[in-house]
């Protein structure tokens, strides 16, 4: 089992495969990068995979693969069978914006994926067009639907944005409703590669949309998820994810590996250890002690309830490095 230098029990791995992407999120990268990271910086599937293997030996259960857009990584379905193959019952997910899902949700299912994240910040194609900077929704739908034919179990995230797709949290709730998917809230995260303009709703101003439209009750954090649930008309759950909250990090239980191969405890701080050099020696040994430093010395708790860009500490890392 694996314990944090705060007790905590960390058993989740989010695996960054890559930190480009199809889309250019106005709250992940508008801009920069200007070039993506050379493909031989880039951990190979093996490399990754022995990481993985140790990570999972000693105590994670859960694995998420992320990016950029992983679906752009070629032969991800291969490595997604590696992992599926080495422990079948592990809880393996990905998050997705979902565009390449038409051609590709059936391999990954075949390949032993359990669950997907799409990101879905809203029904209107131009809200959609603005936020991504590209004709992406029809396309999305298209993957939502791909992904429910073929079984895989679905949640969508929503990233409430004022003055852009705020007026649209009753109606994602609709959609997903209909189609019995949960949708989780993400508050926006103040970051150093966002278009500086955005400003994010957070969980309050959230509840009071929904609450324009359907009794909530609370049902309170399941286990250790980011996510806190409540009850929605007394049939249908959906999920805020609230990283401003003080008790957000109190059972925190994921750190984050990066493409490049960068070991990170916590996505707000810029600390982070590289495992890079032990996977490509096939050094189980030192891949073990630098999981055992990251988790010594991960931090308490974020700072976004008070943040401040001026924050030395605070990571210069984007979200499409960490995966979000
Ligand atoms: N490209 C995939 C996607 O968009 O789902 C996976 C990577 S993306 C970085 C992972 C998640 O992070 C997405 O749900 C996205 O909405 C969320 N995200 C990115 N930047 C964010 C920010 N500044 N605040 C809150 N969530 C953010
Ligand atoms: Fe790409 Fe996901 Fe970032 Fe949007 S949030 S730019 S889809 S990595």
């Amino acid at each position: 089992m694996l314990i944090d230098g705060h007790g905590r029990k960390v058993n989740y791995l989010r695996v960054s495969v890559t930190e480009r992407c199809n889309f250019r999120c106005q709250y992940c990268m508008p801009e920069k990068p200007f070039s993506w990271v050379p493909r031989e910086n880039l951990l190979s599937f093996e490399e990754l995979f022995l990481f993985i293997k140790v990570a999972i030996d000693e105590g994670v259960d859960k694995i998420r693969i992320t990016g950029g857009e992983p679906l752009l990584r070629e032969d991800l379905d291969s490595f997604i069978k590696m992992i599926h193959d080495y422990k079948p019952d592990i809880d393996l997910a990905l998050t997705t914006n979902g565009y390449l899902l038409p051609q590709t949700a059936q391999r990954l299912k075949d390949a032993g994926l359990k669950r997907l994240n799409i990101s879905l910040d809203s029904l209107k194609p131009e809200v959609a067009q603005q936020i991504a900077q590209k004709d992406v929704l029809k396309q999305v739908l298209k993957g939502i639907d791909a992904a429910l034919a073929v079984g895989l179990g679905i949640k969508i995230n929503m990233v409430p944005l004022k003055g852009i797709n705020d007026d649209e949290i009753l109606d994602i709730i609709a959609y997903c409703r209909d189609r019995d998917i949960k949708v989780r809230f993400i508050e926006y995260m103040e970051n150093r590669h966002a278009n500086e303009a955005l400003r994010g709703m957070h969980g309050k101003e959230i509840l009071e949309k929904v609450k324009e439209g359907h009794t909530i009750r609370a049902l309170g954090r399941e286990g250790a998820s980011p996510s806190f649930n409540y009850m929605l008309d007394e049939e249908y759950e959906f999920g805020l994810i609230d990283p401003h909250k003080h008790d957000f990090c109190e059972s925190c239980n994921r750190i984050r590996l990066t493409a490049e191969g960068n070991l990170i405890p916590c996505l707000y701080f810029d600390e982070a250890l590289s495992i890079s050099k032990a996977v490509k020696d096939g050094d189980i040994e030192a891949a073990s002690q630098v999981l055992a430093t990251v988790l010594r010395d991960k931090p308490k708790e974020n700072r976004w309830n008070d943040f401040d860009p001026k924050d030395e500490d605070i990571s210069a890392r984007a979200f499409y490095e960490t995966g979000g």
